[in-house]
């Protein structure tokens, strides 16, 4: 049999159709990776062995009595973002360490009806607040290309766990680039929906109004696949939209002449990493190739997102961590008074970077500087928005890299959170602006790290962004998993 860590999930679920292989064989077989492999990585904070097990056991029973569906068996890792019932949820934060969740996030509601299997829950900076996972109250998780460097963040667990082959595919979250800048310098796949797309309901909030859930996948085809079990308008989500999702994997296989692509000049820097660069400039040429137009185009205001997001989503931050008292979960440390036991709680509860966070947010909110700072950041992000609606009178897509840079060391950036902020500049305006984005593997530097391409969308039109990533992942066949983690075929 083929390697099933070169299968995308259609492959997989042919074999498990064909009763070539079982659900319980398949989950057996990322377990023992994990067994095998976690300890160099870690990208797990708790593997769900069990429930993986019965889980894998009730989709064999289904497609015994002749069940199907894309993800029937599929074995995933999941963020430890997201409240999964009776399964710990602590967002890689102490203060909620011991929560366990009194019901399922939407996502993991549809994910649980389409028969999925729950591998466990993924590492992550501590309430998705970082770039690198060091920010876990737990333990960092390292890049699967290079141990001694950072997989990205938040959502390093997953995009680590993929890049490793220890899950088949991996749910992340996205505020200004925490499902992006982990895939792209991890190199997998990931895709950040528009804002409302995929409901949030059940997702531990960091700043609600950029917030969104999304893939991580080893290709394109996977993410589409996740995308049409994920996506939908749900009434517990009051910023969810209420329209219905195309078949995400339709368009997959369609060519891409005549697509306007749009290259902001904001985003090719000179301080780009020399590797970056060269991958971009070899990427766009293949578009072009494929029958796509480049277009120069301006994002004026891109140079001001990043102090913008600095702003709104301290402030966000700042009021959705006010629930955290030691009253209502986790953690709770006694006091001499009520007043106290919150101050010694969160003391004790939040890491470094979430309690800058929250004197930040508390700043910018506060009387007398409200409207200096937050009600200006919303203006700057209307500006910013109107940057993009203004691209996309004349481009279809725009694309860009991911990151400035590839994967940095572990501990090379933790004491200068100004250049942390820096790295995340290329993925957070589409944040602001709400719009779809995907990271996309596209080369490698000379140290082997891998290095991710940016699409960005129209809202809602995610459909063409994987499309135009599928057309240049089936060209550019990239590697995808490293050597050292192929070691050993466990099945
Ligand atoms: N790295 C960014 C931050 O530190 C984005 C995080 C995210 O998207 N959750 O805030």
């Amino acid at each position: 049999m083929e390697n099933l860590l070169d299968m995308t999930i259609s492959e997989m679920r042919a074999l498990l159709k064909k009763r070539e292989i079982t659900a319980v064989e398949l989950a057996s077989f990322y377990l023992k990776r994990i067994e095998r492999y976690d300890n160099d990585v870690m990208a797990y904070l708790n593997v769900t062995e069990d429930k993986a097990h019965e889980m894998a056991r009730i989709a064999d029973r289904k497609m015994e009595q002749g069940e199907d569906g894309p993800l029937l068996g599929i074995p995933f890792g999941i963020k430890d973002i997201f409240c999964t019932k009776g399964i710990e949820t602590t967002c890689a934060s102490q203060i909620l360490k011991g929560f366990m969740p009194p019901y399922d996030a939407t996502v993991i509601k549809k994910l649980k009806d389409a028969s999925f299997v729950h591998l466990g829950k993924l590492n992550m900076d501590e309430f998705a607040m970082g770039s690198s996972t060091e920010n876990s109250s737990f333990h960092i998780t390292k890049n699967p290309w290079d141990l001694t460097r950072i997989p990205g963040g938040s959502s390093g667990g997953p995009a680590a766990a993929v890049a490793a082959g220890l899950c088949a595919a991996a749910l992340g979250t996205d505020t200004g680039g925490s499902i992006r800048q982990p895939a792209g310098l991890c190199g997998v796949v990931g895709m950040k929906p528009t804002y409302g797309r995929v409901s949030r309901y059940g997702l531990i909030a960091f700043a609600s109004s950029l917030d969104q859930v999304g893939p991580l996948t080893r290709n394109v085809s996977d993410c589409a696949i996740v995308m049409n079990e994920i996506a939908g308008f749900d009434s517990m989500d009051s910023t969810s939209i209420p329209q219905p999702v195309p078949n995400y994997t339709e368009n997959l296989g369609k060519d891409i002449a005549g697509l306007r692509i749009g290259i902001p000049k904001e985003y090719y820097i000179d301080g780009m990493d020399s590797h970056v660069k060269k991958a971009m400039e070899e990427s766009l040429s293949i578009f072009e190739k494929q029958g796509a137009i480049l277009i120069d185009i301006s994002l004026p205001h891109t140079e001001y997102a990043v102090a913008t997001y600095c702003v709104i989503g301290t402030a966000e931050a700042s009021s959705n961590l006010a629930r955290y008292d030691g009253v209502k979960y986790g953690l709770r440390t006694e006091g001499k008074d009520i007043a106290d036991m919150y101050k010694k709680t969160r003391l004790k509860g939040f890491g470094k970077e979430v309690k800058r966070r929250i004197i930040l947010g508390t700043f910018v909110l506060s009387s007398g500087y409200y409207d200096a700072y937050y009600r200006k950041a919303g203006k700057v992000r209307t500006l910013i928005r109107r940057d993009f609606d203004e691209a996309f009178k004349s481009c279809d897509i725009l694309i860009t890299p991911v990151s400035p840079t590839t994967a940095f060391r572990i501990g090379e950036k933790t004491e200068d959170p100004l250049t942390m902020y820096l790295s995340d500049m290329f993925t957070i305006p589409s944040s602001l602006a709400g719009l779809p984005a995907l990271s996309l593997p596209c080369g490698f530097d000379d140290n082997s790290l891998p290095i991710g391409l940016q699409i960005i969308g129209r809202p809602l039109d995610e459909a063409l962004m994987m499309q135009a990533a599928y057309v240049f992942e089936s060209v550019k066949n990239i590697e995808k998993i490293p050597g050292a983690f192929r070691k050993e075929h466990l099945l």
